[in-house]
């Protein structure tokens, strides 16, 4: 199967073998047509996928096969929106579709926030085809004037389940009702709970469904491997595995900003460079972030779900879960940043006593038992009997990349671990109260 024989042209063709693309994802092949034909399209699919040329390239093929009126002051219309839930995720999508365009006269232009509004709106003051952008944002130049949506053609809702996730739904409602009642929608996401299946309802007009294979059930280019671990020696642990292993490049989920926060203060005093991306960091410090994690100068980056949404880094070789997610399918998107076009990754899950219950979820969504490998030292421990959680600092200092064995929260080191061997798994199950995800 090729490029061309979905029907694109030989501009886009053209741009496709720069990126370096050599045939069509399987979300690719299927959405192509469909999108050029013009109907509406519903479509599961996540990030990782390959989903954003799946709506990029028949997008430019359709805006350049017709010319757009101006709008009544003269000025060029935007012809085509998409919606994101992060601003990293509107980043990418708007430099892949900048890509995909090179050989075309059509523009683009990502809009987020974080970051001042006046080059934004400078920008608009050119010829933009297509926007892509967060809502908040959007609707600040909306309120402000500075984008007319009067003639949008085409509206993608990219990852519309975390849109909603975060509370956008009022916001895309608002964009919706500002643009022209005939239009070409797209909705991608990788999850259909009953308000996406309201969205899709409202919002799309006899769509063709079409759904990919989540990363979960092509997991073969995904090493999937589970610690049962002490839940005061999960950082312990983590710094021993990057250390003992010399992985240069560990992108590492946490649930909490704050937790995000301690663990990258953390591991750098254990001598691994890290730093961490949540929605309370300023714009300038998440781009920095991960243009040092994606260049390869930065050894691990903690990041929250929300946070590290969208973010594609090739080949990236380990994710480790610190801490399991409260809803399954994040699992699904965190590993889904390993393992990309082919290449092989690992994702490392620590798992305490306290998510059993989450990990249970996630056996029952990826359909495979997990097997927790215990390691000497870090076995998980009875509740009653837990160590006090370690003062940051106070046994770890200067250890470099070699971690945290026998040095700081490994074997024996607390006097309380060392009588008690109980295995934790032998406890009654115990009810649990879980923080909710904070970003
Ligand atoms: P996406 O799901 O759109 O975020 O794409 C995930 C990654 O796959 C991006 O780095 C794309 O550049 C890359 N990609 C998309 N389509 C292809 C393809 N047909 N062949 C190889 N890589 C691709």
């Amino acid at each position: 199967m090729s490029f061309a024989s979905l029907g694109l042209n030989a501009q886009l063709v053209q741009a496709i073998n720069e990126c370096g693309y050599t045939e069509p994802t399987p979300i690719q092949t299927q959405a192509i047509p469909l999108v050029l034909k013009g109907g509406d399209l519903l479509a599961g699919a996540q990030t990782g996928t390959g989903k954003t040329a799946g709506f990029g390239l028949p997008m430019l093929q359709r805006l350049s096969e017709t010319k757009a009126k101006p709008l009544a002051n003269g000025r060029p219309p935007v012809r085509a929106l998409v919606l994101t839930p992060t601003r990293e995720l509107a980043a990418q999508v708007e430099e892949n579709l900048r890509a995909y365009a090179k050989h075309s006269d059509l523009t683009t232009l990502a809009m987020f926030g974080g970051v001042s509004i006046n080059p934004q709106m400078k920008a608009l003051g050119r010829k933009v085809d297509i926007v892509v952008a967060t809502p908040g944002r959007l609707l600040d130049h909306v309120s402000q004037r500075s984008i007319d949506l009067s003639r949008v053609e085409m509206l993608v809702l990219d990852e519309a389940d975390r849109m909603l996730d975060m509370g956008f739904i009022r916001d895309i409602r608002r964009i919706i009702a500002k643009m022209p009642v005939k239009r070409q929608n797209l909705l991608f996401s990788a999850t259909f709970s009953n308000e996406i299946k309201q969205l899709a309802e409202d919002l799309l007009h006899e769509p063709e469904h079409i759904e990919v294979a989540t990363r979960n059930a092509t997991a073969d280019t995904i090493a999937q491997r589970f610690y049962g671990v002490d839940k005061n020696k999960k950082r312990a642990l983590l710094s021993y595995l990057i250390g003992h292993n010399n992985w240069q490049q560990v992108l590492v989920f946490t649930r909490t900003k704050h937790g995000a926060n301690r663990l990258a203060m953390q591991l750098d005093k254990d001598g691994l460079p890290a730093m961490a991306i949540h929605g309370d960091k300023s714009q300038g410090a998440r781009t920095r972030a991960l243009s040092q994690f994606k260049e390869g100068k930065l050894r691990v980056l903690v990041a929250t779900d929300i946070a590290a949404r969208g973010i594609d880094i090739s080949e990236l070789p380990h994710v480790v879960n610190y801490e399991l997610p409260h809803v399954a399918e994040d699992y699904v998107h965190r590993i889904g940043r390993t393992g990309r076009a082919g290449s092989q990754g690992e994702a490392l899950s620590l798992v305490c006593f306290e998510e059993k219950p989450l990990l249970k979820a996630i056996e029952k969504l990826i359909k495979q038992s997990a097997q927790l490998e215990i390691l000497p030292g870090y076995e998980p421990l009875p509740d009653s009997q837990q160590p006090p959680i370690e003062k940051p600092g106070a046994n770890n200092r200067g250890r470099g990349g070699n971690g945290g064995r026998g040095n700081g929260g490994g074997r024996g080191q607390n006097p309380r671990n060392a009588n008690n061997k109980a295995p934790r798994s032998n406890r009654p199950n115990q009810p649990q109260r879980h923080g909710r995800h904070d970003d």
